[in-house]
C-alpha cells in the first residue's frame, strides 16, 4: 500500500477548486477561523480537515505549499496526539450535545496552543448537532480567540443553523470521476482482483471513501451475492421467498442504502445489457456470464418497470420510510408485472 494514510495535501484525490479556495484562505488569513466541509457520506470530509489541520500547524516554513512532515507537529499529527488539534466527539448520545460543546469545546477554547500556533476543533456530523449544541457553539465562533481554528464537518449544509453558516467559509466535498478513483484503488491495492476494484468504482457514486470501505469490507460482497442470487431467483408470485428475503434482510438494516443500491445496479446492468448486448458498461462486471443468461429470460419493458420501482423505494429511503414497509412494498411492486 502507498502512503495512503499521510495527512498530506499532495494526497488529496479530485477537490482541486476546494483545495484552491482553502489555500488561498489560509494564505491571507480570511475567513480563517471557521470553516464548513460538507458533502456526501464518505466523501472525504475527514480527511480534507485532517490535511488542512496538519498544513496549519506545521511548525515549518511552508515552502512546497505542504505540510513539511518533519515538525513535532506534523508527526504527532500523523501519529493522534498533537495536542492542539481536539476531535469533538459524542459522550451521551449519537451526535454531538451541548454538554460535549461545553465540556470539549467552550472549556478548551479559551486555553492557548501547547505547542503550535493555533488550537484546531475538528466536529464529525456537525450538522446533527441538536440546535441547542449550535446555539453554544454560535457563542464560540462569534468571538473565537484568535489562535483557534474549527472544522465542522457534515453531510447537509441545510442542517447548520444559518447564524452558523454565516459565520463559516463554505466548502464542499466533489465527486470524484470513476476513472480517477479506479486508478487510486489499483495503484494501492495491487492485491485485489481488478474486477472487483471495478465493482467497487462503480458501487461508490464518486467517493473515493466509500469505495476504499466496500474494497475492504467482506460483507459487502457475501451481501451481493445474496442478493443477486435471491433477484435470480424470484419468481412471480412467489411470496414466501419474499418474505423470506425480509425478514433475512432486516437483521441487515443498518446496510439498507446498499441493499437497495445492489438491486438497482442488478437491474440497471439486465436493461442496459438487453437494450445495448454492451458489456463494457455494466457495473457488475465480475457477473457478466449471469447478466446474459438472465437477459434471455427477460423482456427490456418489465426490466425497465422494475428499475423504476427501486428508484422508488430509494427516495422512500431518504424519508426514512420504513424498512419493512418499504422492502416489502417494493417487491410487492416486482412481483406486479
Ligand atoms: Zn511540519
Amino acid at each position: 500500500m502507498g502512503d495512503i494514510s499521510l495527512f498530506e495535501l499532495k494526497n488529496i484525490i479530485g477537490n482541486k477548486k476546494l483545495i484552491l479556495s482553502m489555500q488561498k484562505s489560509i494564505a491571507q488569513k480570511k475567513n480563517f477561523h471557521s470553516y464548513i466541509i460538507h458533502g456526501k457520506k464518505n466523501s472525504g470530509k475527514l480527511f480534507l480537515a485532517n490535511c488542512f489541520a496538519k498544513f496549519i500547524l506545521c511548525q515549518n516554513e511552508k515552502k512546497n505549499n505542504d505540510a513539511c512532515e518533519n515538525c513535532y507537529s506534523c508527526h504527532s499529527f500523523e501519529e493522534k496526539n498533537n495536542p492542539d488539534v481536539i476531535y469533538v466527539k459524542p459522550t451521551k448520545t449519537n451526535f454531538i450535545g451541548v454538554d460535549d460543546i461545553r465540556e470539549q469545546v467552550k472549556e478548551k477554547a479559551n486555553i492557548k496552543p501547547y505547542v503550535c500556533e493555533y488550537k484546531i476543533f475538528i466536529l464529525e456530523d456537525a450538522d446533527k448537532m441538536t440546535v441547542q449544541a449550535q446555539n453554544a457553539l454560535l457563542k464560540i465562533l462569534e468571538e473565537p480567540p484568535s489562535f483557534v481554528i474549527f472544522f465542522l464537518l457534515g453531510d447537509e449544509k441545510k442542517n447548520f443553523l444559518p447564524t452558523i453558516v454565516s459565520r463559516c467559509a463554505v466548502l464542499k466535498t466533489d465527486l470524484i470521476d470513476l476513472g480517477q478513483i479506479k486508478n487510486y484503488l489499483i495503484e494501492n491495492y495491487r492485491e485485489k482482483d481488478k474486477n472487483l476494484i471495478d465493482v467497487c468504482c462503480n458501487y461508490s457514486g464518486g467517493n473515493l471513501g466509500q469505495a476504499l470501505i466496500l474494497l475492504n469490507d467482506e460483507n459487502f460482497f457475501a451481501l451481493r451475492e445474496k442478493i443477486i442470487d435471491f433477484m435470480i431467483s424470484l419468481k412471480k408470485n412467489d411470496l414466501a421467498l419474499a418474505i423470506n428475503f425480509v425478514r433475512e434482510f432486516e437483521i441487515q438494516k443498518e446496510n439498507i442504502d446498499l441493499i437497495f443500491d445492489i438491486i438497482y445496479f442488478w437491474y440497471a446492468d439486465l436493461f442496459f445489457y438487453c437494450q445495448t448486448n454492451d458489456v463494457l458498461q455494466l457495473k457488475n462486471l465480475d457477473k457478466i456470464e449471469q447478466i446474459k443468461k438472465t437477459c434471455v429470460l427477460c423482456d427490456a419493458g418489465i426490466l425497465y418497470k422494475k428499475l423504476k420501482s427501486v428508484e422508488k423505494a430509494k427516495i422512500y429511503l431518504d424519508y426514512n420510510v420504513n424498512f419493512k414497509l418499504n422492502l416489502t412494498g417494493f417487491l410487492i411492486d416486482l412481483f406486479l408485472d
